[in-house]
């Protein structure tokens, strides 16, 4: 667990750089750079790039685009809502996180509320993950913020276990189904990502076969960490606190890796 906190505090100081690298003006291959330069700076690998051919260290997703957007010469413009989902390795063991940030002054009210209830969900999850037993107890956390925010969950596309790989078993829903989710268990690592839309939760996507959009267009918010189990309680492995200052609001103490 200590080596995937190091990969997750790596992690986490690669989205901090690429999201200072959010700016208008900006391309999206210069978000990249940022990431790339933190990954490569700590000797850390990357498990974006190469993963089935995908060519950068980090998704970057801009408003309609919800996941899986690659860098490139696309330049940010005032408002646009950019998603960014980066991930590192350090001695086999993997770390995988998501942000949002609105470039420049938000277009309106509209998707601050979106980005920062996607950010909510997020960690409704986590802290129902910290007393689950199962993981029905975490999509239902997420999917109620969804609901009271009126946004919805992008539909077939779920968080993961983490560990010696970046996906692993089990999936981890963002939204409640038919059928029991798999048990919680101590020693499991799961990234945790809700991934919100405005309107209707269908998605297609681009001819790139990666870029996952909106169906109607509208826009989306991403946010993710990864999390450790332990026997006696959790730990945001992405988070350099453990996750302490956001879970104190739901009661909830990191226990250290
Ligand atoms: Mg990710
Ligand atoms: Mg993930």
């Amino acid at each position: 667990m200590r080596v995937m906190a190091r990969a997750g505090s790596i992690v986490a100081d690669a989205l901090a750089a690429a999201s200072a690298a959010t700016v208008v003006g900006a391309t999206t291959a210069d978000v990249d750079a940022a990431a790339r330069r933190v990954i490569e700076g700590a000797g850390a690998e990357s498990n974006f790039l190469g993963y089935y051919g995908f060519p950068a260290v980090s998704c970057v997703s801009v408003n309609d685009e919800v996941v899986h957007g690659i860098p490139g010469p696309r330049v940010i413009e005032d408002g646009d809502i950019v998603s960014i989902d980066c991930g590192a390795i350090v001695d086999g063991w993997h770390g995988d996180a998501a942000v949002t940030v609105i470039a420049g002054a938000p277009r309106g009210g509209q998707d601050t509320h979106l980005v920062e209830q996607t950010r909510v969900a997020l960690w409704a999850g986590i802290a129902a993950l910290a007393t689950a037993d199962r993981l029905d107890e975490v999509a239902g956390a997420i999917e109620d913020v969804a609901g009271a925010a009126q946004l919805h969950p992008l539909l077939g596309y779920v968080g993961h276990g983490i560990g010696t790989a970046m996906h692993q078993a089990p999936e981890v829903l963002n939204y409640r189904t038919r059928g029991r989710q798999p048990k919680v268990k101590a020693g499991m690592c799961l990234a945790i990502e809700p991934m919100f839309v405005v309107g209707t939760g269908e998605s297609t996507v681009l001819e790139d076969d990666w870029t996952v959009v909106s169906a109607d267009g509208s826009r989306a918010a991403h946010w993710e960490h990864s999390i450790a189990i332990h026997d006696d309680g959790i730990w945001v492995l992405t988070a350099h606190d453990g996750g302490a200052a956001e879970l104190a609001a739901y009661r909830v103490s990191p226990v250290a890796p």
